[in-house]
């Protein structure tokens, strides 16, 4: 129970302690202003208070606003009474006073994050509109109707002056506070070098020079003096340097019209200038430098973004194995992101303006092929496969697609490169494997079919010849040594008939123990006569067995000579009819067809 209740009491003491605060410090800025700027005569030049309030509650979530508002409220109108204000005065005050922040938080708050205003040069039209025109307009009705009561003022002068007075004070000192409260000031300091610090160090000192000559001499061209280290500040010190600054020549100016000092154009003959004049220089000082500073920062902040996300981009690039390339309509290369190292063996800046044979002499026609395909049909991609210059051994694949302008006209390519070699390796010895007969080496009879399929497509009549050789008696072997041995026999002869052709020709077995050569000769003799030699060196030497033993093989061969327009299973056929006749020959030699 106890615990309970304790826990209830912390729960409001944290719940209470951040608006009792916030009243608190309102009441000494508020104390301050009045005891300092007004002197019981009229209402001050500047009202920061308000300032203070809103920056409380803008950084705050929106359920705490009313009781930091209420605060607000009750530490304004005791901060009243000390100065001599009735008590109706005061709470008058007060009430228009909270009236004031309402409106501006709700303006700032409504549908928008407001810890961002004023903080983010993008909110400055926002803040223009609500802290410096709509609030103070809204609580100058109640604060100049107090003011007209306490003090000897027209209803309309007391409006204006009410007016001015909090527009500037929101204005200028809001994003101060909230510069302080959310630690913009402190991260903004700790961003910068030594250097930088003097230098705005410096710019912040000139302006309050300035300002002091400008507000408390009676010459009126100092005003101008202003003016330049302002803009210096603008130009040069940024946006939180611009909110100091224009805080600095407020206060200064401030204490200036306090203390009676000014030049006549302050406080000449006309009426307005009279009155508020160092207000209205320096609400003008707000409206030409705080949008230029804003503006200036926004564009800085997009620089920043462009320069970080290009500088990403290029970290990410030279991480990744990829390399883009942009082309022009005509083929050359404008752009380049990534590692060209890696990929092409050139240095970055080599690329650019270079042209396809200067990526790669070997594929240049592949690469065209490939752009121009990619302009042609712009919404596929178009691939190319090349080697480098350089690389030898490495493959290539760039991927071309279509490049567009904002107004959607196709202005070149974009083209993906990366290193295939591995799948290249993978590919040719899986085609390999495809095509070769594991036991022999040899080709396989897919493999054999390829060969001759493509040989006949560009061969002459009577320079091609085929022999089909067939092992006499194999079954016997197998039956009579076992399997291995018949295998070690296949292999021996696989190895002899190799030994007898030229490298160019192609060698396969079909299937069980029967092979194929076909030989790329135009003599019909010669022909023969190597077939002969085939059968002869397989039967005049013993093959010897890992057993230590030996046998002797015999192999049967069918030949015939290719005739134009010949089929390839037509061709195979009249090998196999000599082959056939040379088993019923009595096996262990050549036939012709
Ligand atoms: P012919 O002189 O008429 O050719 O008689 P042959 O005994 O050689 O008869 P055939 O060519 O029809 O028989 C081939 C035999 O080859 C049949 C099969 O047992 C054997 N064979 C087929 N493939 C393999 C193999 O990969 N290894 C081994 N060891 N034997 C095989
Ligand atoms: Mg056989």
């Amino acid at each position: 129970m106890g615990q309970t209740h304790s826990r209830v009491i912390q729960n409001i003491a944290s719940q209470a302690a951040l608006p009792l605060l916030a009243g608190l410090a309102y009441f000494i800025v508020s104390y301050a202003t009045i005891t300092f700027t007004t002197r019981g005569g009229t209402v001050a030049p500047v009202w920061a208070a308000n300032a203070l309030l809103l920056a409380v509650i803008l950084t705050r979530p929106r359920a705490q606003a009313p009781a930091i508002l209420l605060a607000g409220i009750i530490a304004n109108a005791l901060s009243g009474l000390p100065a001599g204000n009735t008590f109706s005065t005061a709470l008058l005050y007060a009430l228009g006073n909270g009236l004031e922040v309402a409106v501006a938080a709700a303006g700032l708050m409504w549908r928008k994050d407001g810890s961002r205003a004023f903080s983010d040069p993008e909110t400055v039209p926002d803040v223009l509109i609500w802290a410096g025109l709509v609030a103070p307009a809204s609580s100058a009705f109640l604060g100049g109707l107090a003011a007209w009561l306490h003090h000897a003022h027209t209803l309309s002068e007391a409006y204006a002056r009410w007016f001015l007075a909090d527009a500037l004070g929101l204005l200028i000192f809001t994003p101060i506070f909230l510069a302080l409260i959310n630690g913009d000031l402190r991260r903004s300091l700790a961003g910068q070098g030594l250097r930088r610090k003097l230098e705005i160090a410096t710019l912040l000192a000139l302006t309050a020079g300035a300002a002091t000559l400008a507000f408390f001499s009676s010459e009126p061209m100092l005003l101008l003096l202003v003016i330049v280290p302002m803009l210096l500040v603008v130009l040069r010190g940024g946006w939180m340097s611009t909110k100091i600054a224009l805080a600095i020549v407020t206060f200064i100016g401030g204490a200036a019209m306090m203390g009676g000092y000014g030049s006549s154009v302050l406080q000449g003959s006309h009426s307005v200038l009279h009155l508020y004049g160092i207000q209205i220089f320096i609400a003008m000082l707000i409206v030409v430098q705080v949008p230029i500073s804003a503006m200036l920062a926004t564009r800085q902040a997009t620089i920043e973004r462009m320069r970080e996300s290009e500088q990403s981009l290029h970290l990410l690039a030279s991480r990744s194995p990829v390399l883009l390339l942009a082309f022009n309509l005509g083929g050359i290369c404008t752009r380049v992101v990534g590692t060209t190292e890696l990929l092409l063996d050139r240095p970055f800046d080599a690329l650019v303006g270079a042209s396809f044979p200067d990526i790669s002499e070997e594929g240049q026609y592949e690469l065209i092929r490939a752009h121009n395909a990619a302009l042609e049909d712009v919404s596929a991609s178009h691939t190319a496969e090349f080697r480098t210059v350089k690389l030898r051994d490495a493959w290539m694949e760039a991927v071309f697609r279509a490049h567009f302008d904002e107004s959607g006209r196709c202005i070149g390519t974009i083209a993906t490169v990366h290193d295939v070699t591995m799948r290249k390796k993978q590919e040719l010895w899986l085609s390999r494997t495809a095509t070769t007969d594991s036991l022999t080496g040899l080709l396989n009879r897919a493999g054999f079919h390829q060969r001759l399929d493509h040989a006949l497509l560009k061969a002459e009549p009577g320079t091609l010849s085929l022999a089909v050789i067939d092992i006499d008696r194999f079954k016997l072997i197998n039956d009579n040594s076992g399997h291995q041995v018949g295998d070690t026999v296949l292999k021996e002869i696989a190895r002899r008939i190799s030994s007898q052709v030229r490298a160019s020709d192609a060698v396969g077995r079909m299937g069980g123990d029967e092979f194929v050569v076909l030989l790329a000769t135009s003599n019909w003799e010669r022909v023969q006569e190597i077939c002969g030699r085939i059968v002869t060196t397989v039967n005049s030497e013993p093959i010897i067995l890992p057993s230590g033993n030996s046998l002797r093989a015999a192999i049967s061969c069918g030949v015939a000579r290719y005739s134009h327009g010949q089929s390839a299973e037509a061709f195979i056929h009249e090998a196999d009819t000599a082959l056939y006749r040379a088993k019923r020959g009595g096996r262990n030699q050549v036939v012709a067809a």
